[in-house]
C-alpha cells in the first residue's frame, strides 16, 4: 500500500508526505470519528517515516525497513491500543513500557514510531507521556488517534500537529466500498453511502448488514421456489448460488432452518404472527398450506440441513453437500 492507494483526503496525504521527506520527528494527532481511516492513514504514514527510501508516493515497500514492517517483525514500532481485558490502557504501562522506550533508537528503521489511541488514555496516562512529547528525542515520531478531541488534554494537543480527518465525498465512499465489500449489490452501496455521514467506516457497517439482509431475501426466495423446481435448476441455479456464497455457508444453513421453523410455526396454527420471515409470509403461508408439507417432512428438511452442516464440518466436497440439502429438501416437499 502506499499513499495514493489511501482514497480521499488529499490534503492530509500531501502534509504528511512533507513531513516524510523532510524526515520531521515530534508528536502528530490524528483527529476524526471512528471508522473515519485514522489507523489506516496513521499505519501507512509510520510506514513512511521508517522507509530507509521513501518515495513521492510515500514508503518504498522494497527496503529492509519495509520488509520487516510488512512482516510485523520490525521492534521499531510501538502500537498502543485499547487492551482486551480493561476499558483503558493503564498509567503504569506508559510509564513502565512506552516512556522508556520513547529514549532508544531505532534498531533498523530511520524512525521510532508510536502509534497511541488516546481514546483509551485517561487523564492520568495522558500525563504520564506527556514528559515524552515534550522532549521527544529527534528519532521519534509519536502519532496520536483520537475519535473524541474534548477528552484529550490541552497540554498534550498544544504538543501536537493536529491533523483533522475530513468527511469524505460519496464517489470516495463508494471507492472504499467497492474495494471492502466487492460482492454487495449497488443499490445496497448506494444506501449505504447515502447514510453514512461521509464516515467510511460507518458506509462499511451498514453495507455489510445490508449485503446480510440481501443474502437472507435470496435464500428464502430459493427456498420457496425449491418444490417447484426443476433438477436443472437446482443444479444449475441453486448450487451455483450456494457455491457463490461459500464463504456464508453456515448462515444459509441457520437460514433455511429458521424459515422451516417459520413452516412449522405456520402449520400448527395458520397465520401465527411471531415468524422471522415476515416479507416473505405469503409465500410460507402457501407453503405451509400445502398437505404436502406436515410436520414430518418439514423435519426431515431439517435433518437434510443439519446434514449439510455436518458436512462443512468434515470439509467434505462443498458441490456435493449442497447439491444434497437442497435435492432432499426438494422430495421432500414435492413427494
Ligand atoms: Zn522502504
Amino acid at each position: 500500500m502506499a499513499f495514493s492507494e489511501i482514497t480521499g483526503q488529499k490534503n492530509i496525504k500531501s502534509r504528511l508526505m512533507t513531513a516524510v521527506k523532510e524526515r520531521q520527528s515530534g508528536t502528530f494527532m490524528f483527529t476524526g470519528p471512528v471508522g473515519s481511516g485514522r489507523h489506516t492513514i496513521a499505519e501507512e504514514f509510520a510506514k513512511a517515516l521508517m522507509c530507509g527510501n521513501p518515495g513521492s508516493d510515500g514508503a518504498c515497500g522494497k527496503c529492509p525497513c519495509c520488509t520487516y514492517f510488512d512482516a510485523n517483525t520490525t521492534p521499531d514500532i510501538m502500537r498502543v491500543y485499547k487492551p482486551a481485558d480493561t476499558k483503558n490502557i493503564k498509567v503504569s504501562y506508559i510509564k513502565d513500557s512506552v516512556v522508556p522506550e520513547a529514549v532508544l533508537k531505532p534498531q533498523f528503521s530511520q524512525s521510532k514510531v508510536f502509534i497511541i489511541d488516546l481514546d483509551y488514555l485517561g487523564t492520568d496516562s495522558q500525563n504520564a507521556l506527556l514528559k515524552s512529547l515534550e522532549e521527544p528525542p529527534s528519532h521519534v515520531v509519536f502519532i496520536l488517534l483520537s475519535s473524541n478531541r474534548d477528552l484529550v488534554l490541552d497540554t498534550v494537543i498544544s504538543r501536537a500537529t493536529e491533523i483533522k480527518i475530513e468527511p469524505y465525498t460519496g464517489s470516495e465512499i463508494l471507492e472504499i466500498l467497492k474495494k471492502n465489500v466487492p460482492d454487495c449489490p449497488e443499490q445496497t452501496l448506494k444506501i449505504a453511502s447515502d447514510n453514512c455521514g461521509g464516515i467510511p467506516g460507518k458506509a462499511i457497517e451498514i453495507a455489510k448488514q445490508g449485503e446480510d439482509i440481501d443474502l437472507k431475501r435470496m435464500v428464502a426466495d430459493m427456498f420457496l421456489e425449491l418444490p417447484e423446481a426443476s433438477y436443472c435448476k437446482i443444479l444449475n441455479d441453486d448450487a451455483e448460488f450456494m457455491a457463490e456464497h461459500k464463504a456464508d455457508a453456515v448462515t444459509i444453513a441457520s437460514d433455511i432452518l429458521l424459515i422451516i421453523d417459520d413452516l412449522m410455526r405456520l402449520k400448527g396454527i395458520p397465520g401465527y404472527k411471531k415468524i422471522n420471515y415476515t416479507e416473505h409470509r405469503t409465500g410460507l403461508e402457501k407453503l405451509a398450506g400445502s398437505p404436502k408439507t406436515d410436520s414430518v417432512r418439514l423435519g426431515k428438511c431439517a435433518g437434510a440441513v443439519k446434514d449439510f452442516l455436518r458436512a462443512l464440518e468434515v470439509n467434505a466436497n462443498f458441490d456435493a453437500a449442497s447439491c444434497s440439502m437442497l435435492l432432499k429438501i426438494h422430495e421432500e416437499l414435492t413427494k
